[in-house]
């Protein structure tokens, strides 16, 4: 393999008012008194007459040395030999050498074992001599240069791009070897840096980095930091990946081993016409299969994936087509008031599904996550949000009272910088109040980029719309942060219900949830409930609404209606 892992030194660059480093290597007195005058206006140099004064002079500053101008014969060592050990020792190998000679047949031997020009003696008038040197330092200072972008500053290892060009370049010259693309991935890499501090987490990155180059170097694999705490490796196919991740984690933390838990994914003996970064994609999605799991930390892309990623790729391609096909179809969700001893409708959630005309209905946790990974969803959102303000009008005027429906409101629609201006002329061209379209925001939308999010609700809030925290305790926020967020309404998470009954009744948590709604004066829906012992708890305790199977699963429009009937004082229908 032509560019094997290694730790590289990064090319010391000269200051500016220091001069670059030549080591003359010439035993003859004269000659070497002969090119230090030529250089030594320009140069700092170092003269030296045998084999052992070179070696020394290099191992203390290799370094520092720019060139090395070598005389084949010396006293203790021929020429050749030395410029052999400096061209095989990684520290040395990238500086530059110009042999000295008079002997003609040795140049090809030279330019074989790594010689960059030559300079015959008797020598060149100093013009030509000083050419050459000047050149060949620049050239060499110029690849430098282009090693230092391959690198990856921190661990040393490629970044991407250059990573990238490597693993193809390896295929074309290994055909027949079986290689795997591995992604190791560090989970909550960014809770390492709060609680230990920027310095220890590189320190971990760092070690990593060393302990994948120890554990696939020697087999001429190639390793890259793709971001922050994700690392790539192609390397010749492995027989325990176990032990290869164990041996990484090991490394990387020492003593403090449960610190730190690593996730690997790997796409094994890929067909090398699958695209590069395709393979790497592969052993992502493996990865990702294993993200919240304690138990297992090591996965391998597998037949049922490759299955899931052609449906998804299936799903995106007919995106469009569904769309203008209406293929997609909002239902709604009842959310009862349970605060009066009848509980009363107080409105529904607009949920969508895709009635597909060969695969049936597709429910929105396959396509939205696919959707919001590329924009898609923004279109999508759109096309649910005016079907959902058509369909409030629509009852408006058949029952000649409001049922407030919520629309979810993905993470990437906040980032719309038009988002408030879409939603308002659809309000006003729908002759709705803003008050009528309540908007889910999902807690997580709030912790991951919070002062872009928190405006933009402000936004909404003051235009007039209703807002609603979803998934609430699914994410990180802290009290405090809570308590400053603009929010008219709680909405608990589904999974945040399930754990707390599943556990026998200890209900504490949801209390202490209910209070903090309470002490923040916004009234909290619960979502997800099944079961008449939830909807009682939930009631005890003071939860003003309540979304679930238990009441009713999402509806398509017409059968929604029969809820608003039901409800009516004394079935005000219009019509
Ligand atoms: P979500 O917003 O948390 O919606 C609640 C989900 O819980 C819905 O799943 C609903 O059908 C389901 N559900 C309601 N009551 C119960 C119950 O008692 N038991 C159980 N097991 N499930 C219940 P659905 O409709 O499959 O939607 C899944 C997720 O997809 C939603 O989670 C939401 O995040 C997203 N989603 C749905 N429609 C849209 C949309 O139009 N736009 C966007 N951006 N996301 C949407
Ligand atoms: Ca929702
Ligand atoms: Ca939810």
């Amino acid at each position: 393999m032509t560019a094997e892992i290694r730790n590289s030194e990064l090319p010391s660059e000269p200051g500016a008012d220091r001069k670059r480093k030549i080591l003359i290597v010439e035993d003859e007195f004269v000659n070497r008194e002969i090119l230090s005058a030529m250089l030594a206006s320009e140069y700092e140099v170092i003269p030296v007459g045998s084999g052992a004064d070179a070696e020394e002079a290099l191992r203390r500053q290799f370094g520092e040395i720019s060139l090395v101008l070598l005389d084949l014969n010396l006293p203790d060592r021929h020429g050749l030999d030395i410029l052999r050990e400096l061209k095989d020792d990684p520290r040395t190998s990238k500086i530059p050498v110009i042999v000295l000679t008079s002997d003609k047949e040795a140049e090809v031997e030279c330019l074989n074992v790594g010689a960059i020009d030559f300079i015959p003696k008797p020598y060149p008038i100093p013009k030509v001599v000083q050419a050459r040197v000047r050149r060949t330092i620049e050239l060499s200072e110029d690849r430098d240069l282009i090693r230092y972008t391959e690198r990856d500053h921190l661990t040393g290892l490629y970044t991407r791009e250059y990573f990238y060009r490597y693993a193809a370049q390896y295929d074309v010259y290994n055909r027949d070897v079986q290689t795997d693309a591995l992604v190791l991935d560090v989970n909550h890499f960014q809770m390492i840096n709060e609680r230990f501090g920027k310095q220890y987490a590189d320190g971990v990155l760092v070690r990593i980095a060393r302990a994948i180059v120890s554990a696939v170097g020697a087999s001429g694999g190639i390793a890259c930091r793709r971001s922050a705490d994700m690392f790539l490796v192609y390397c010749p196919h492995l027989l325990d990946y176990q032990a290869f991740l164990d041996g990484i984690v090991t490394a990387a933390c020492g003593e403090d081993k449960g610190r730190i838990r690593i996730r690997l994914g790997v796409c094994a003996g890929a067909d090398k016409s699958v695209e590069m970064q395709t393979r790497f994609d592969r052993a992502k999605i493996a990865a990702d299969t294993v993200r919240g799991s304690f138990t297992d930390c090591v996965a391998f892309y597998d037949n049922a994936m490759h299955e899931k990623e052609i449906y998804a790729e299936r799903l995106l391609d007919e995106f469009q087509a569904a769309i203008d096909g209406k293929q997609f179809s909002v239902y709604f969700q009842p959310k009862f008031d349970v605060r009066p001893e009848k509980p009363i409708l107080s409105g529904a959630e607009a949920l969508v599904r895709w009635i597909h005309p060969e695969l049936g209905v597709i429910s929105p946790g396959v396509f939205i996550p696919l959707f919001e990974n590329n924009g898609l969803i923004r279109m999508l959102d759109h096309y649910v949000w005016q079907e959902t303000v058509e369909r409030i009008g629509e009852w408006k005027r058949k029952f000649g009272c409001t049922v407030p429906v919520s629309v979810n409101v993905s993470r990437v629609d906040m980032l719309d910088p038009d988002l408030v201006e879409t939603l308002v002329d659809l309000i006003r061209g729908g002759g709705l109040e803003f008050s009528d379209l309540h908007l889910e925001i999902t807690e997580t939308a709030y912790t991951e980029d919070a002062r872009q999010i928190i405006s933009t609700v402000n936004r909404l809030r003051e235009t007039g719309f209703v807002i609603e925290m979803d998934d609430f305790g699914s994410g990180y926020s802290s009290l405090n942060m809570i308590a400053t967020l603009p929010i008219d309404v709680l909405k608990l998470d589904m999974a945040f219900i399930r754990n707390v009954f599943r556990e026998n009744g200890n209900l504490r948590m949801l209390k202490v949830i209910v209070e903090i709604a309470e002490t923040l004066s916004v009234p909290m829906i619960a979502e997800g409930v099944e079961k008449e012992e939830q909807l009682n708890a939930l009631r005890e305790m003071g939860c003003a609404m309540v979304q679930g199977y238990y009441f009713s699963p999402p509806l398509p429009p017409g059968e929604f209606e029969k809820h608003i009937r039901e409800w009516l004082p004394q079935g005000r229908e219009k019509e």
